[in-house]
């Protein structure tokens, strides 16, 4: 499998449209965290270096087709004038006004933003003719939304199927993640130690089967261990529980088997009899949960054990929470995970999502070898899907 280069293309004097993935968090019109805009920047620059017509198209949050205000991509177009010292030109409505007609007046200190492409009901449904209106004009296709390459939409599929196969390119903030996760997906280097948390076995059923395949250990915490422990006879008290899932528990527990994977459970637990950020916290010291209160959290000893197993990997792939991370009472057995995976000396990734947002509070991000910026897509990556976004990027 490969993926055709951005380098490959002949840009001079072209007209390049780049998705990204610029969906990046705002609160009152401020950006609350850039990460996913400076992620972007060197494919923007690189492009700027070889032709100065370039749009760049992205959606933000999830507003219903019609433009939602607070969904612009308005403050993300500030930034990015700012970023690249230039004049960024955000187009309203190009199904009214083509971005060729844009395009063809750009002067060379100017980009195209095209505006939320969630406004127009063709982006999710990959129509065509909403592809058709985007292309129109451009010589060159390229994409750099890893987030977003999970998704049949038409600026991932539709608008790359318009341009010849070799008029597509990845760029390469998804030959970074696509480098990586290959790495975790083929040729593991032993021991390899997968770290799943979160709130349900069903969410992460597929990937975890599909990762048992290669790995030496599964460590399971979040309110999932909840459902494995019941499945093992152990009291969970009030505990978040899947009761109807046992059969996936019991199936990975027979493929763990086969393969000689050994699963990890927590040995004791931080409760709470209410879930409430404010509920006082109490260490259970014993894998049964007394009735009346629920498991909130991985405890010491258990945090302590995984930590040893994951600093003496090579391998270390990690999703998803330990516990309610998102109250600080119950955030230490994540934060351990965190701050184990920056002490291991092998090679660590982080699948996005929660654990992306963890390993910031641990300040331990700079450590971890590969942190996703698509925690979908990664997941659905690792399951071993050709994804619908790669798919039309690759060379043969
Ligand atoms: P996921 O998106 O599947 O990775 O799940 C993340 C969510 O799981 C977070 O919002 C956590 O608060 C939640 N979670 C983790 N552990 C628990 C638990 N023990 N009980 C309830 N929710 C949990």
């Amino acid at each position: 499998m490969e993926l055709r280069h951005l380098k490959d293309l002949k840009l001079a004097g072209k007209k390049v449209f780049l998705r990204l993935d610029l969906n990046v968090p705002i609160k009152n019109g401020k950006i609350t965290d850039e990460t996913r805009i400076l992620e972007a920047l060197p494919t923007v620059e690189y492009i700027l270096q070889h032709t100065n017509k370039l749009a760049i198209a992205s959606h933000l949050g999830r507003p219903e087709p019609g433009t939602e205000k607070k969904y612009t991509l308005e403050p993300v177009g500030v930034r990015l004038a700012e970023l690249l010292k230039k004049e960024v030109l955000l187009v309203a409505d190009y199904t009214q006004e083509p971005v060729e007609h844009v395009m063809n007046q750009l002067s060379p200190n100017q980009v195209v933003l095209l505006e939320n492409l969630r406004f127009h009901e063709g982006e999710t449904k990959n129509d065509i003719n909403f592809a058709r209106h985007l292309m129109s004009g451009f010589d060159f296709y390229v994409d750099d939304a890893f987030g977003c390459v999970h998704r049949a939409h038409a600026s991932v599929v539709a608008c790359a199927e318009l341009v010849r196969p070799e008029s597509r390119a990845s760029g390469f903030l998804i030959e970074k993640e696509i480098k990586f996760l290959d790495r975790i997906r083929t040729h593991p280097q032993a021991p390899y130690t997968v770290v799943m948390g979160g709130a349900k076995v069903s969410d992460k059923m597929a990937v975890m089967l599909s990762l048992l395949d290669k790995c030496n250990h599964l460590i399971i915490g979040g309110a999932m261990a909840y459902t494995f422990l019941k499945f093992q006879g152990k009291a969970v008290g009030q505990s978040k529980i899947e009761a109807d899932k046992m059969d996936l528990v019991s199936t990975i527990y027979k493929n763990a088997e086969q393969r000689r994977v050994q699963i990890h459970l927590p040995v004791d637990h931080v409760c709470a009899a209410t879930f409430d950020e404010k509920a006082t916290p109490t260490v259970v010291d014993a894998q049964d949960i007394p009735a009346g209160l629920m498991g909130l959290d991985i405890g010491p000893k258990t945090a302590a054990q995984y930590a040893a197993i994951i600093e003496k990997s090579k391998t270390v792939f990690w999703n998803g929470p330990m516990g309610v991370f998102e109250f600080d009472t119950f955030a230490k057995g994540t934060l351990a995970i965190a701050n184990a995976m920056a002490k291991c000396g092998g090679l660590t990734v982080i699948g996005g999502g929660d654990s992306v947002a963890a390993a910031n509070k641990a300040g331990v991000a700079k450590d971890i070898d590969h942190i996703s910026t698509g925690g979908g897509a990664s997941i659905e990556y690792l399951e071993g899907k050709i994804l619908p976004g790669i798919r039309v990027l690759l060379k043969n």
